[in-house]
């Protein structure tokens, strides 16, 4: 290939890498589960990257191939490893895998227009209402890079239809002191969000949280009265529905009632909890998500599509509309099937302008899989999680720190002699959590309750099994009897 064939393939040079992109992401994923789950990045290597000069010339795409297997497919951080249990992390579905290709070869924007990818979003968006069980018509949604951006589009909207002059004014010239309620177990992109949309982390009021870490809804209630008398503007209850921490559900319903009872914004974060509500265990627990307001749900977390992919939902579409468009006439449109410009465009709905065509990879993978397909295998994480549980509840090292909610398993090492002593254990489990981490043969993260340090593992893997849960359990006991000072 010569330089100028660089911008022009031909059919035959497209196959050919084509075909060994293919072979590496299939040596890629099945040699993953035989490899350590995680390494750390050697340190050449680290100085390579950082001392790599900018390419003048360019080089050949085989010499790139080689150099990507060796220096940076062979350096993952494990996700996709069957024993891989940390943060909220899946393996990619590979429909979806090649999905991400598929869209990049068409590369439209889904601002908006009258072509296929924007119809697929909005069917996309569809299914989810139907997953959920929310409004269809009057009803809008969006595909985002995640449940973060989610969480911010969801406020915004909230934002604006509380204050409605907030666009002209900003939060500068406000009467009342425009406040949220969180749970002090929810996410930090809550607070990001209301931090960035000028609300300031003073006025969020974090209510505790009981002793299965649940929002207290009384005291959320007495929140919002005492913040009406006292003259504030109760804004939005962000709810989780879910904890990424621990997978604790807020009691939805009865957020709901508070949120309606006081004329406040019901948002939920359903970022990884959502697509529970598939389940039969979680289904009643998690029907309060069609009575939100606005709503955050990750199809790159339990829906396993490659990240990112990140869906809001909002009640008032028109409200979402008002709360960002800001097109010029020229491309402000209401609906045209037989035009150009289609239904009224994405890029009103939210922050982005040019925006990718994620929709692709979440639409392959609800057509591949169905919606029985992702029950199954939602049910599947959910039993693990019970094996993982009952495993350290008949261990007699280890203990579950809270009951497990959804499919994350929180527990700490206690043996007997150390046990009451809670400087030490926290001090024991840091080192024993780093010490799985680094050796490679399970990953876990963390998570700190009611000042405990645990360990902390969120089953959320299709190619995770029963041995790869008992190998977890084995090698914590193991690695934490080998720890020195433990007797
Ligand atoms: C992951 C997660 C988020 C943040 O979503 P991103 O996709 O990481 O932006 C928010 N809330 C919960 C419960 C999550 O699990």
């Amino acid at each position: 290939m010569d330089d100028n064939d660089k911008w022009n393939w031909s059919n035959d040079e497209i196959r050919r890498v084509g075909y060994r992109v293919v072979d590496l992401i299939s040596d890629y994923l099945t040699a993953l589960p035989g490899r350590p789950v995680f390494r750390p990045c050697p340190p050449e290597l680290i100085d390579d990257f950082a001392d790599g000069p900018l390419p003048r010339a360019g080089e050949g795409v085989d010499a790139l191939l080689d150099e990507f297997a060796s220096k940076v497919a062979a350096h993952p951080f494990g996700n996709g490893h069957p024993r891989f249990f940390g943060w909220v992390n899946s393996p990619p579905t590979i429909i979806g895998v090649f999905a991400e290709a598929l869209a990049a070869a068409m590369n439209p924007s889904c601002a908006g227009g009258n072509h296929a990818a924007v119809y697929v979003e909005r069917q996309v968006l569809g299914w989810f209402k139907k997953l959920i069980g929310f409004p269809e018509s009057g009803s809008m949604g969006l595909l985002v890079s995640g449940g973060s951006m989610a969480t911010l589009t969801g406020l915004a909207v909230a934002r604006h239809v509380k204050l409605p002059d907030v666009r002209k004014d900003g939060m500068q010239t406000l009467p009342r002191r425009a406040v949220a309620y969180a749970s002090a177990e929810g996410h930090t992109c809550i607070r990001k969000a209301l931090e960035l949309l000028g609300f300031g982390s003073d006025n969020i009021r974090f209510i505790p949280v009981d002793d299965s870490l649940k929002m207290r809804v009384p005291q959320l209630e007495e929140a919002i009265r005492r913040d009406r008398e006292g003259g504030n503007l109760p804004v939005v209850v962000a709810a989780s529905a879910g904890t990424a921490s621990t997978g604790t559900i807020d009691p939805l319903h009865d957020i709901r009632d508070v949120c309606r009872r006081h004329d406040v914004w019901f948002h939920v974060d359903a970022a990884y909890g959502g697509p529970a509500v598939l389940t039969a265990r979680y289904k009643d627990e998690l029907s309060a998500l069609k009575d939100a307001d606005s709503l955050a749900l990750d199809p790159h977390k339990w829906m396993y599509v490659p990240v990112e992919a990140g869906l809001s939902l909002v009640r008032d579409g028109a409200a979402m509309r008002d709360a960002f468009s800001l097109v010029p006439p020229y491309i402000r449109t209401d609906g045209n099937s037989a035009g150009v410009l289609g239904p009224p465009w994405f890029s009103e709905y939210g922050v982005q302008q040019t925006r990718g065509f994620r929709a692709l990879k979440v639409w392959m993978a609800l057509k591949f899989h169905g919606v029985d397909g992702y029950t199954a295998s939602i049910e599947r994480d959910l039993s693990l999680a019970d094996r993982l549980a009952e495993r350290v509840r008949r261990s007699g090292d280890l203990q579950l720190v809270v009951e497990p909610s959804l499919s994350i398993v929180c527990f700490r090492y206690a043996p007997a002699p150390l046990r009451g002593d809670e400087e030490k254990l926290n001090a024991i489990n840091k080192r024993l959590l780093e010490a799985v981490q680094l050796g490679g043969t399970a990953f876990l993260s963390s998570t700190v309750i009611r000042g405990a340090f645990c360990l902390r593992a969120c089953v959320i893997n299709h190619r995770t099994a029963e041995e790869d849960i008992d190998l977890l359990v084995d090698h914590i006991e193991r690695v934490a009897g080998g720890l020195p000072g433990v007797t």
